[in-house]
């Protein structure tokens, strides 16, 4: 595969970097820089609202729908130069995942009635599909809609609800038939977390934030309309929105922004009167993590391309999430090293950003650094866990 830039590309890419430029607020990206968990809401939402209104907010849906009719390289060079300038990261759940399930999927009312509010950051989606004992078996789920007039009732849990606190709506596997096949009696249901019946708790999470969440869903009704497709069809939408989930976990992008992270701390931190980047140990760590980030974004683009391949995408896929996730939790480990033990010190929301202690690196680095290393454990785990990838690689690719 080449990887040339032609001068039209180029030009894209200025052009990003001029936008970014003149309209993500500094503050903001400060913010987003020093890496909360879960990000500023106010943020993404402020942020959400600049790109649509350059059209930009969602580059990867079908234009007719609000995308931007980019290429691939094209939406590359955009995610990764908002990523590199610190721009926050948008709500995926809606603008990644039901957003492209419902231009897949939905009929015209439900796109006439969802996909404004999600292009321009006005409504929060989460995604229900986990259970506790239905996570990698996702189809023994037990969460049940029973059709009772114009309303579906839905009464079940879901579990690991990501940021179903902060959101107005979520979009949840629920089970509309018992089949002989479990997943041939799912079905995707869109409902409003506003509803009577739904209970949300927060998750504590280990890096001291609560960005997850369980959902308790008492005789919850739905309209007749919020079923997304045929009744039974969820599996096959759930399969599509999963492949999406998939490929955007490997997130490179992330990735390139931390290896810029890593080496700006390191060129400031000290260890034996000289800057850490001096020390060959730590470049070699540093060079080693860099080789392995630019093999992944050659990966994904060969994917994003659809460059030819001997193997189905879907195990391709698979690959890039189990490559990126590590590869994230590589980087936030040396990102912690890097600080060392002033990486203990975590950003605590309700005291600000005050520094007490004049740490050179509190402004722009330290904050983030060990809430990001602590989140990123679970990087292997969502999106479908690591051994699960493993499987599905094992049988796709190699017919196992
Ligand atoms: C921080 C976080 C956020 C999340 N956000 C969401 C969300 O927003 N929405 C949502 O629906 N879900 C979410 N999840 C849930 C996530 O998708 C599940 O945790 C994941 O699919 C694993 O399921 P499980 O936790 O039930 O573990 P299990 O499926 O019980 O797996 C436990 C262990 O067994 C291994 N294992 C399981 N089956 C096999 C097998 N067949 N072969 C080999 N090994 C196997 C797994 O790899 C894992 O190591 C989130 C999870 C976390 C931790």
């Amino acid at each position: 595969m080449q990887l040339h830039l032609t001068p039209a590309d180029e030009a894209f890419r200025q052009e990003v970097r001029d936008f970014l430029r003149d309209h993500l607020p500094p503050a903001m990206a400060r913010r987003s820089r020093i890496g909360m968990h879960p990000p500023h809401q106010d943020d993404r939402t402020a942020w959400n609202r600049i790109l649509n209104a350059r059209g930009w907010a969602a580059p990867a849906w079908p234009r007719e729908h609000g995308g931007t009719g980019w290429t691939p390289l094209q939406q590359h060079l955009f995610e990764t130069e908002c990523r590199l300038a610190h721009a926050p990261e948008l709500r995926w759940q809606g603008l990644k995942l039901i957003g492209p399930v419902l231009c897949a999927f939905g009929t015209d009312a439900q796109r006439a009635r969802h996909l404004p509010p999600i292009l321009n950051g006005d409504i929060g989606w989460a995604q229900g599909f986990s259970e506790p004992g239905a996570g990698s078996d996702l189809a023994s789920l037990k969460t049940t809609a029973v059709l009772n007039g114009d309303h579906w009732v839905v009464t079940g849990q879901k579990l690991w609800t990501t940021e179903a606190q902060y959101s107005d709506w979520g979009f949840f596997l629920v089970r509309t038939a018992q089949t002989e096949k479990p997943h041939q009696g799912l079905s995707m249901l869109m409902l409003d977390l506003r509803s009577a019946g739904v209970t949300v708790r927060t998750i504590p999470m280990i890096n001291g934030d609560q960005s997850t969440a369980e959902v308790f869903l008492d005789g919850v009704r739905v309209p007749r309309e919020n079923l997304i497709g045929e009744p039974g069809s969820g599996w096959a939408q759930a399969r599509f929105l999963l492949g999406n989930e998939r490929t955007s976990s490997a997130d490179v992008h992330k990735a390139m922004a931390d290896l810029a992270r890593i080496r700006a701390i390191a060129s400031i931190e000290q260890r034996g009167g000289r800057p850490l980047i001096e020390d060959p140990a730590f470049v070699r760590r540093l060079a080693a993590l860099e080789i392995e980030v630019q093999a992944l974004e050659w990966s994904v683009l060969r994917v994003l391309t659809q460059a030819p391949s001997e193997h189905p995408v879907g195990a391709c896929a698979s690959v890039l999430k189990i490559r990126g996730s590590e590869l994230q939790q590589g980087l936030s480990e040396l990102a912690a090293e890097a600080l060392g033990p002033r990486s203990l010190r975590v950003y605590d929301r309700a005291a600000g950003f005050a520094d007490p202690d004049g740490d050179p690196l509190w402004h722009d680095q330290t904050p983030g650094v060990r809430v990001d290393q602590l989140y990123l454990r679970a990087v292997t785990i969502f999106g479908g866990a690591r051994e699960v990838q493993k499987n599905i690689i094992a049988k796709l690719a190699f017919g196992l």
